[in-house]
């Protein structure tokens, strides 16, 4: 389900903006078909007013022609003798007569509104004329030519045909002011009509760019930036940046549902880097044979994991009332120590956010200058409180806003507190490697080295030695009549001078010695570097050391404990640990035999110069009783010389 913004996008909806472009487009053929019936409602008035004014003149012109032929005939009548020859002519006028009133009714009936003063004048006077005209027809017929020749000649009659060809004359000069007037009408009709044609283009010109800019920028445009865009984040690039904001409601939506996947992508890609360097991490953890190894591990992966986070890691000390600092990243700043008291997390026993309430303390080991929200996980092992993890958490770039910010820390914390879990169990682990790695080398007893350990030091040092040209020193130590003390007071007596003694040698020697329980209340110690004169020195040092060891037992003191020491070494006794211990071995069952409670010197090498080869395999022989499983050992190997001697020395 896509988690698309409820914010509405400011613009029109793409189908509201097609609407409006097709009401626009409508709008303009609906205005263009009324004007086109304006301009035919035009065209008809302006026609019906030419063929008015057209009428007209031909009504005009059918009066002069009908009062050209009356008086033609009212000529004839005049010029012929008597009424049989004019007759014809009186015939012709009465039928002309009677057309031009016909004609006159007629133009009446039609004359524009302007000339109807003057059409009923006109007819007044073809009306006087028709009258005159008749009576002279009347007088040819019943009087004389001669008569209706004097009576058409007279000045009423003229001045009757005056005023009609005056009243002609006005009306066709008003016709022909009104044709004009027609005619320019038409024309300004016709100009308007255009003009209104050229606005509806450009009206409908600009519609269709309108359209053809917003099908272009307002739609294939964004829709193809989407297209690139998509394609970009199925190849993987989450880099990009959906630039402006379209204004169509719908692809504006769609660059927000595009910006929802592009941030799920990041976060994802994010999820799966912070997962692998987890796992990374843990396996890296799972690996470490120190802790020094383990909190290097630390720092380098919460460093990369939580760039924008300054760390340190500190862990508590052997004495648990402090903690020291094992490791800082990313510029943190660290104290060399500090006390559990210090931080927050740590005395209320889990993670302390600082900044994340609106009220909150500063852990005294943060720097008061910090203004940077921080936490403080406590690390746990085995239920235990072995460590704190310090995380300054800071903003990534890009993150603006209080609100990203606070998913960011949050984010930060998160993995802070994922990384301190892997921590505990990684520090629990290597805590319990080395607890098995200690009792594997060390003694339950004393906590010396034990015998195993002691054999691949003694092979180490040697072979150390032996290429820098030095010596090392061995003594075996021996308690004198150890049996009493079990013997006399109980073993828990015996274990516990066999532990001071140890705890002895632990405190004389250096942190380069090699004291160790080889087995029972026998002893070995490993002087690395000390020639025989050092390490007879030494041995002295301990015997005397030992004998004034006061051990109590039950409320009161034990016999005092003497040791015997046998000091020999390297090269000088032997090749071999095996032939230097038996050497050390003899030069001890001397000073056993010598009465105890001494220090007796490695007189010679061991090695036989006549049988060299025989020496290694003598000498394992001798020592696997006491030294080795003796698993290849046949059974009938002669009693180890220890052995032998000892019971020597128990015979005594
Ligand atoms: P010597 O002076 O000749 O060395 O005499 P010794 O009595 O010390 O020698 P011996 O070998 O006869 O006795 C060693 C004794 O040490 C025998 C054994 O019971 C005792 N022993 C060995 N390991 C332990 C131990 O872990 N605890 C106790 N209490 N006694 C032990
Ligand atoms: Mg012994
Ligand atoms: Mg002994």
């Amino acid at each position: 389900m896509l988690d698309l913004p409820t914010r509405q996008p400011a613009g029109y909806r793409l189908k509201t903006r097609l609407h409006f472009i097709i009401a626009f487009l409508g709008l303009l053929l609906m205005v263009g078909a009324a004007l086109a019936l304006v301009a035919m409602e035009m065209a008809a008035r302006d026609d019906a007013a030419l063929d008015r004014a057209a009428r007209g003149t031909i009504h005009l012109e059918r009066v002069n022609g009908l009062v050209y032929a009356v008086v033609m005939e009212s000529r004839g009548i005049y010029m012929s003798a008597d009424w049989h020859a004019a007759e014809p002519f009186a015939k012709n006028l009465v039928r002309q007569l009677g057309e031009l009133q016909e004609v006159a009714q007629a133009w009446k009936a039609d004359a524009i509104g302007s000339q109807q003063s003057n059409i009923d004048e006109l007819a007044a006077r073809i009306d006087q004329f028709v009258r005159f005209r008749t009576e002279l027809v009347r007088l040819g017929r019943e009087e004389s030519t001669a008569a209706a020749r004097v009576f058409g000649d007279n000045d009423a009659n003229r001045s009757v045909r005056t005023a009609l060809n005056e009243s002609l004359h006005a009306v066709a000069h008003a016709y022909e002011l009104e044709i004009g007037r027609a005619r320019s009408q038409v024309e300004a009709d016709q100009r308007n009509l255009l003009a209104i044609l050229l606005t509806l283009a450009v009206l409908g010109a600009l519609g269709l760019c309108g359209g053809l800019i917003f099908i272009k920028t307002g739609l294939l445009r964004p829709v193809l930036r989407m297209k690139d865009a998509m394609l970009r984040l199925a190849q993987g690039d989450l880099d990009l940046e959906l630039a402006g904001s379209p204004r169509a409601a719908e692809i504006a939506e769609m660059v927000q549902a595009v910006a929802v996947f592009q941030t799920n992508l990041v976060e994802r890609h994010k999820l799966n880097r912070e997962t692998r360097l987890l796992a990374d991490l843990n396996e890296w953890l799972q690996s470490c044979n120190s802790l020094g190894e383990l909190y290097q591990m630390v720092a380098e992966f919460l460093g990369r994991l939580l760039p924008a986070c300054g760390g340190s890691l500190y862990i508590y000390a052997n004495s648990r009332d402090m903690l020291e600092s094992a490791r800082a990243w990313n510029g943190a700043n660290m104290t060399a120590g500090m006390h559990p008291e210090d931080c927050w997390g740590l005395r209320r026993g889990r993670p302390y956010t600082y900044g994340e309430n609106e009220i909150g303390f500063l852990c005294a080991h943060v720097d008061r200058s910090v203004s940077r929200e921080y936490c403080c996980i406590p690390i746990l092992a085995h239920g235990e409180t072995i460590g704190l993890l310090h995380l300054e958490f800071g903003r990534e770039d890009g993150s603006n806003g209080a609100q990203r910010g606070k998913e960011v820390i949050a984010e930060q914390r998160r993995l802070g507190l994922i990384c301190a879990e892997q921590i505990s169990l990684a520090i629990a682990n290597v805590k319990l490697r080395d607890e098995l790695r200690d009792q594997s080398i060390r003694d339950a007893l004393t906590g010396l080295y034990n015998r195993r350990y002691m054999m691949e030091t003694c092979s180490r040092e040697f072979s150390r030695a032996a290429r820098a040209g030095q010596q090392v020193s061995v003594l075996s130590l021996d308690i004198d009549h150890f049996k009493k003390y079990n013997d006399n007071h109980g073993h828990d007596a015996g274990d516990i001078v066999l532990r001071a003694v140890g705890s002895c040698l632990e405190s004389l020697f250096r942190n380069e010695d090699v004291p160790c329980r080889f087995g029972g209340e026998e002893f070995v110690v490993l002087l690395p570097g000390a020639d025989a004169a050092d390490a007879a020195r030494r041995a002295e040092q301990l015997r005397s050391r030992v004998e004034a060891l006061v051990v109590r037992y039950l409320e009161k003191s034990l016999p005092t404990i003497t040791v015997s020491i046998g000091v020999a070494g390297f090269p000088e006794n032997g090749d071999y640990p095996e032939a230097v211990l038996k050497a050390a071995d003899e030069a001890l069952y001397r000073a056993k035999e010598g009465g105890r409670n001494r220090v007796e010197l490695s007189r010679a090498p061991t090695a036989d110069p006549e049988t060299p080869t025989a020496h290694p395999v003598a000498m394992r022989r001798a020592l696997a009783a006491s030294f080795y499983a003796p698993a290849e050992e046949p059974q009938d190997s002669p009693a180890p010389l220890r052995e032998t001697a000892a019971q020597g020395v128990a015979a005594d």
